[in-house]
Order: structure tokens, then sequence, then C-alpha cells
């Protein structure tokens, strides 16, 4: 698990959607007063730099973010999203990239709380040495556990002000992944049933992905799916042809924003004629009377 770095990532397609979706919540969770968590699951290093040593290498960005850049009138959960990136790049040029940690902390009110879990020894290190540089308020706002965050969560949950949002953003190099995804959903809804979950996952030709995302839709719960796929899988099954973004107890204003935004992102983002996007949602499921 240790050779996965985000850094060769950020700012891919993936990140845009995941990135995008969970901007849309946090302005959604930011219109009450009433203060927040928002527990993140596999962290990462929290900011990037685009022209740095792994993004700069792997030049995934380009295929991702700068596709987005320069269009008039994007639609509200992409020009959201976009805002939020552009907060890092004061002077209009888009080198650095947050992830999900500095997003969050970009949206979120000075008493709200951020919970991280980051495993990765190195990792952890520059996410701790980035909030640092966030400042102040944002060191008051944040606790890092060099933790597993399947289990991690557990202790989190419910948060004190019994708001929250999940994020579980594993990189599934480690196809265990895809189960303890699901059992941390199943912890955290024991736990936490109001909270917001989002989970990402692939869209790769791996059994686990697709039995991971039909286990979520039959939970017994409110949920939302998107996903966006940006070319034809290829033949050696290697690469990232799209992702999904699974939403426990969405916001009630999410699905009519993608609605309007996975069209625009699916024209930005095509690589080839498959490209296309998908959007569900479920109710919770009543449970039928039991016969005796
Ligand atoms: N959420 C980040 C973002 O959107 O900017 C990206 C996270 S990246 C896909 C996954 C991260 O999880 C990697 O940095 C990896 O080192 C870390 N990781 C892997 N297994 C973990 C675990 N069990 N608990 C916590 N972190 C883990």
């Amino acid at each position: 698990m240790f050779s996965y770095r985000h850094a060769f990532h950020a700012a891919n397609h993936a990140d845009v959607l995941k990135h995008a979706i969970l901007a849309q919540i946090l302005d959604y969770y930011g219109r009450k007063d009433a203060p927040y968590w928002v527990i993140d699951t596999h962290a990462g290093a929290g900011l990037y730099a685009l022209d740095g040593e792994w993004a700069g290498q792997s030049g995934e960005v380009i295929d991702g973010l700068d596709r987005l850049l320069g269009h008039a009138g994007p639609p509200a959960l992409v020009a959201r999203y976009l805002q939020a990136v552009q907060a890092f790049n004061p002077d209009g040029v888009a080198n650095l990239y947050p992830g999900s940690p500095c997003l969050a902390l970009h949206l979120m009110r000075a008493g709200d709380r951020l919970r991280l879990f980051e495993l990765h020894p190195t990792e952890v290190e520059i996410l701790k040495d980035t909030i640092r540089h966030q400042g102040r308020q944002a060191l008051r706002q944040t606790q890092i556990a060099c933790e597993d965050g399947f289990t991690g969560i557990r202790r989190l949950l419910p948060p004190p002000p019994r708001r929250g949002v999940i994020l579980i953003d594993p990189s599934y190099e480690d196809k265990q992944d895809y189960k303890k995804t699901l059992q941390a959903v199943r912890d955290g809804l024991q736990r936490f049933a109001q909270g917001c979950y989002a989970v990402w996952y692939p869209l790769v030709q791996r059994t686990q992905a697709h039995e991971l995302a039909r286990a979520l839709e039959r939970l017994p719960v409110e949920w939302l799916h998107a996903t966006l796929t940006v070319r034809k899988p290829a033949a050696d099954g290697l690469g990232l042809h799209g992702s999904g973004m699974f939403v426990i107890n969405p916001p009630w204003t999410l699905y009519e924003e993608l609605q309007a935004a996975l069209p625009w992102l699916r024209d930005k983002l095509a690589q080839d004629e498959h490209a296309r996007h998908t959007l569900a949602r479920g109710e919770a499921q009543k449970r039928s009377p039991s016969r005796k």
C-alpha cells in the first residue's frame, strides 16, 4: 500500500468528480448555523504542487482540471469547485491543487471540525506540514491520526454536533479496500445513521468495484450515485477510465445540481466517444413487516 502517492493523480478526472461533489456537500452543510464535522478516512497529503515531482511527471491534470478552465458559465457545482481551487492560486495560474483536507478547510467555518486519517508515513508528515501552513485556525480545527481510517472512524461517530460528512476515499490498490469500505459504511451507519457518507470508487474492470456499488445501493438508506466515464476501458485493463461517487443522506440539492453538471463534465472530460455519465438515487427501503 505504501507505493500509492495521490500526488501522481492530483486534479485528474476522478479528483474533479470527487472534489466537485464534496464542495457542494460542504457548501450545503455551511448554510445552517449549526457546526459540523468532516471526517476524511484517507486524507492524502492535503495539497499538491501540479508542477511538482509527482503531478508534473504524470500530467494527469491535463485530462482533468485543465479541461475545465476558461469556459464561460459552468454549472453551479463546477463553478463552486473551480472557485475553491482558484482560492489556492491567487495569481490565476492553477499550480496548487487542494486535496480533500484543504478543500474542506477552505469551505468550513471556524466552529466546524476536521478529522483526518492517513496511514502512509511520508504522506502523513506532508499532511501535518500542510495543515500547519494553513494557519492557526486550521490547526485548531484539525486533528490528524496516522491510523487505519476504516476502523478509526468508529471512535469518532457520532460526532459531537450530530452533523457530519464522512469521506471514504481509499486508493483501492489493495482489493480488500472494497470490502473494508462497505464495512466502514455499515459500521458508520450503525453509530451515526444521519451522517452524510461520500464514498469514491474507481471504475475499473474488477468485479469488486461493481459489487461495491451494488451493495451500497442495497443499503436501507437514502442515496445518490453518480458515475463519470471519460473513455473506453483499456484492453489491458490498466488505467482509470472513470469513477463513481456514492453519497448516503445527500443534500437534497445535490441531485439537481448533478443533473446540470454531469453532462457538462462529460463533454469537457471526454477522451473518446465512450464517455458517459450516470446518475441515480434511492430511497430508504421500508422494512416489510415480519410474518409470523
Ligand atoms: N482523499 C484524498 C483527496 O481527495 O485529496 C486522497 C486520498 S488517496 C486516494 C488515499 C490515501 O489513503 C493515500 O494517501 C494512502 O496513503 C492512504 N491510505 C491507504 N490505506 C489507508 C488506511 N487504511 N487508512 C488511512 N489512510 C490510508
